[in-house]
């Protein structure tokens, strides 16, 4: 059989532990026979981006934007104890995630991989909820203090040309807490634009929403940038025939509940934080939740939303077999291929991204999965917890037929 020939490289960023081990398996048995795999590969392994002094994370971006497609394996960001574990580490790097996504200036979607076998918590929802996180500003990047005496808070903003702002924020009559924060419009649009454009591309409406009835003007500023970017993106939507839609934040969650789900849902960052972690865990695992993160110019990164998995790693160094579950690592893969397929007229890398994800499914609903997962299927479904290398193997012999 001929190999699937690729006309664009695919930007590979490599990256650690146990990922770091599923990755190369992913490629041997699942890709490489079948497709004449064209990649510029970047080493994010936490020790390439120490030698590099993360260089090699900005070149990676880099390449991302110029090619449009990157697949990314799951990376350590190091903390104190990582400094302890690599005492070759010169500086304690920055999550490699945060500096792609300040690059690609983009927006991180998140959505579950579903299973008829593994019902969600919500047994209303059929298909998979999107979270859209806006991942700038507001109270991840607030100003805190605490006072203890009666007095009153002033915010006062300096213009750069000499003019100045000011309201008050309350008197108050004892210790009190404060918090200054901020957004920018230029974040807010792209954040609109990657959602419009991911909708768009997955063909799902687009739900949007705030609290702009009590933060009329911070929140309002919200809706109206949606609502202004979204003029450029209203017959695009019409053809497709899907939606945007605004709504309040609690009318949102009570709709969510009630949904069947099959759409994305754009929150602000703190809103994002809590409800894609609501989310993924009604849905089961997060060992299947994909991630893709999409620039406001349609540049496309796909990764898992887990780490490195650094428990099964240590087993794996001792020799014992793991069963990680690499199922939201091939996602990335098959998202991207199949993305690559889409920018470049290659129907047949298309085609074999999705015979790829149904080998998985089938695989997956046949009972055969990774331990995680045994213990999430329906009571009476027969399912066999295989290790990792059993499960690529059984995934490989479906996609063989
Ligand atoms: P993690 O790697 O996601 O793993 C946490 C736990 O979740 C695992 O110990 C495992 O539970 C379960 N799990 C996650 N993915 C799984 C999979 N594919 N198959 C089976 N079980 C899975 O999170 P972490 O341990 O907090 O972080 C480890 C490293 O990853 C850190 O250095 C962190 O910086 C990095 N990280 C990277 C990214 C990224 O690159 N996108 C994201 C998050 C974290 P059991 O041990 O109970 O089996
Ligand atoms: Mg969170």
């Amino acid at each position: 059989m001929e190999k699937i020939r690729m006309t664009t490289p695919l930007v590979e960023m490599d990256g650690d532990e146990m990922t770091r081990i599923l990755w190369r398996m992913i490629k041997d048995k699942l890709i490489l026979p079948y497709v004449d795999l064209k990649t510029e590969y970047y080493d994010l392994g936490l020790l390439s981006r120490n030698a590099t002094k993360d260089q090699v994370t900005v070149d990676a971006a880099l390449a991302n934007i110029k090619y449009g497609v990157a697949v990314k394996c799951a990376t350590i960001t190091p903390n104190r104890q990582r400094m302890e574990e690599y005492p070759e580490l010169t500086e304690m790097w920055k999550s490699p995630n945060g500096t792609i996504r300040a690059i690609l200036d983009g927006t991180v979607f998140r959505a579950p991989i579903t299973l008829s076998c593994i019902k969600p918590v919500v047994r209303n929802w059929e298909k998979p909820i999107t979270i859209a996180r806006h991942a700038y500003g507001d109270v991840y990047k607030a100003a805190d203090m605490y006072t203890e005496v009666p007095g009153e808070c002033v915010m006062t903003f300096k213009g750069d040309d000499g003019s100045e702002k000011t309201v008050s924020v309350m008197k108050v009559d004892g210790p009190a807490v404060w918090q200054g924060m901020h957004n920018k419009d230029s974040s807010i649009r792209s954040f609109a634009r990657s959602c419009f454009q991911y909708a768009i591309d997955t063909k799902q409406d687009l739900w949007f929403s705030t609290k702009d009835t009590i933060a009329k003007t911070y929140d309002g500023r919200f809706k109206a940038i949606f609502e202004e970017e979204f003029e450029n993106y209203r017959k695009s939507f019409d053809d497709l025939g899907i939606e945007y839609f605004y709504t309040l934040i609690d009318d949102a969650v009570a709709r969510v509940i009630r949904s069947k789900g099959g759409y994305i849902w754009a929150c602000k960052n703190y809103d994002g934080d809590v409800m894609s972690d609501m989310v993924s865990t009604a849905f089961g695992s997060l060992a299947m939740m994909t991630s893709v993160l999409v620039s406001p110019d349609g540049k496309y990164e796909y990764e898992a939303a887990h780490g490195t998995v650094t428990r099964h790693y240590y087993k794996y160094l001792k020799g014992e077999t793991t069963s990680t579950n690499p199922m939201a690592t091939i996602f990335a893969w098959t998202g991207a291929l199949n993305k690559r397929g889409e920018l470049d007229g290659i129907p047949e890398l298309c085609a074999f991204a999705k015979k790829l994800e149904k080998a998985c499914m089938d695989t997956l609903e046949a009972g055969i999965m990774t331990k995680d997962l045994v213990a999430l299927t329906e009571p009476g479904f027969e399912a066999r917890a295989v290790n990792s290398e059993e499960f690529l193997a059984a995934i490989a012999e479906r996609l063989e037929d």
